[in-house]
């Protein structure tokens, strides 16, 4: 199949990349002539694993080429897939579809014979209702038919995710989509991957209501982990003996700092706007929102309660500023919130992160960076882990202690055991469990 990408970010790119794999012609597009230019560079613009060789491999087989002009490609193309941005809309937190529908203006003008459009990117139901009639508008006589097919892979993990899904969704409203997408995801369905057919609004609105039951899972144990403070139980505990029910499942369970990245905080208050605009108000997304936004702040506080109040001019190591380990990706992480609370209360922040200090650069200020974790806490009054990177698993807590001005380690991922930091001589606070065992 010749397959062109519109948008070369996390999305477009992995999956173009797997696609090629697959055996596919593919053609990642993007309006960022940089990002293309690194590619046909031989460089990759963000940092997921594995993706450096699948690229350069498919690349060399001649299955995978770069370009800022999306005509030719799409002219040739039997599918094309809209990757692009749906960020949410300044002001009022509706998805902003601007990218979305340039995108479809930009395919209709350049269409060939009979092509599927597919919208990869998360867009609001109705959506493809919308690319459909302004692909019809630009170009009346155009033989085309609009797909969704959400995307469900997870930064960090992201080839394996496209490679071995646990289902792929497709919804169309035009039968001769059918055959074109079976033959794009038959790869999958040899390795048996379920592929959920069904109509476009549904595909549309099940990536929504995936990630808003995700988004709540996690705000659920978070607030347990609240009460096991007050109360004197052990969140880790709460969570393996629930999550053993299968009704339950023990992933998404781990209690932490709030939920961040570039795809839950946007996309459950983009559902919560478009159900009120239904008049099918989601109360528990509305409050998963709120809870949320709010913990990211208290993490802030809980820092500064760990340091007794001793704060102004005091330096606090921050490791781990990306929203997850694994990935560059610093959109909406909850180490800009809980920095900018030690800021506001006068405290200097040192950050060490493996792979998104380049990112954070962009979107934190007056924050100093360390070439190491170790680096980060020398002198520091407190140490906060906000990331779990596998760099902050096993870090030799006797030489913390021994760095650090004030021995405050505060774990807001729960990496280790309480008894083994007091043992190092640490003070040490975690999320929903008792501080000493
Ligand atoms: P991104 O910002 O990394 O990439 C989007 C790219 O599209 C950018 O490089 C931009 O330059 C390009 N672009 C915008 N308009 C264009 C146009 N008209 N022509 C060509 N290129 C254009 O975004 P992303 O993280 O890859 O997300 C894309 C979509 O996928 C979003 O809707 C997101 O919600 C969804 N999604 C993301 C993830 C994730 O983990 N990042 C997972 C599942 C779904």
């Amino acid at each position: 199949m010749r397959i062109v990408m519109i948008g070369s970010g996390y999305v477009g790119l992995v999956s173009g990349a797997c696609f090629a794999d697959f055996g596919h012609h593919v053609t990642c597009v993007d309006k960022d002539a940089d990002k293309i230019a690194r590619l046909q560079a031989g460089g990759i613009p963000i940092y997921e694993p594995g993706l450096d060789d699948l690229v350069a491999r498919n690349v060399a087989a001649g299955n995978l080429t770069f370009t800022t002009e999306l005509s030719e490609a799409v002219g040739a193309a039997d599918v094309v897939f809209i990757a692009v941005g749906t960020p949410s809309r300044r002001g009022d937190g509706h998805a902003d579809l601007s990218y979305v529908y340039g995108a479809a203006r930009e395919i209709a003008g350049a269409l060939g014979g009979f092509t599927v459009i597919v919208t990869k990117s998360t867009v609001p139901v109705g959506t493809g209702d919308e690319v459909e009639r302004i692909i019809r508008e630009c170009n009346p006589v155009a033989e085309f038919a609009v797909a969704s097919n959400p995307e469900f892979l997870r930064e960090g993990a992201a080839i394996e995710d496209f490679k071995r899904p646990d289902r792929v969704v497709i919804g169309i409203e035009d039968e001769r989509a059918r055959a074109p997408m079976e033959r794009v995801y038959r790869p999958l369905s040899l390795n048996k991957a379920p592929i959920v057919f069904t109509r476009r609004r549904t595909s549309e609105l099940i990536k929504y209501a995936a990630n808003a039951f995700l988004a709540m899972k996690i705000t659920y144990i978070n607030e347990m982990a609240d009460l096991c403070e007050q109360v004197g139980a052990d969140v880790q505990e709460v969570a393996r003996g629930i999550g053993l029910d299968n009704r339950i499942g023990a992933k998404f369970l781990n209690a932490g700092p709030g939920y961040g990245g570039s795809c839950f905080p946007k996309d459950t208050l983009a559902l919560m706007k478009t159900a009120q605009d239904h008049d099918a108000p989601l109360r528990l997304i509305e409050a998963t929102i709120a809870v949320n936004d709010q913990r990211k702040r208290a993490m802030g506080r809980k820092v500064l309660a760990a340091m007794d109040g001793n704060v102004r001019g005091q330096t606090v190591a921050v490791l781990g500023l990306t929203f997850k380990p694994n990935t560059d990706d610093m959109r909406d992480a909850p180490s800009i919130a809980i920095i900018q609370a030690l800021q506001d209360a006068g405290a200097k922040v040192r950050a060490y992160d493996p792979e998104g200090m380049e990112a954070a650069a962009a979107v934190l200020k007056d924050v100093e960076y360390a070439t190491s974790a170790y680096a980060a806490i020398e002198g520091a009054a407190a140490a906060v882990i906000v990331t779990e990177w596998d760099a902050f698993r096993a870090l030799d807590l006797p030489r913390i202690k021994a760095a650090m001005s004030a021995p405050v380690l505060v774990d807001l991922r729960n990496i280790y055991p309480p008894a083994q930091a007091e043992e190092a001589g640490l003070r040490y606070v975690g999320i929903g469990r008792p501080d000493k065992e």
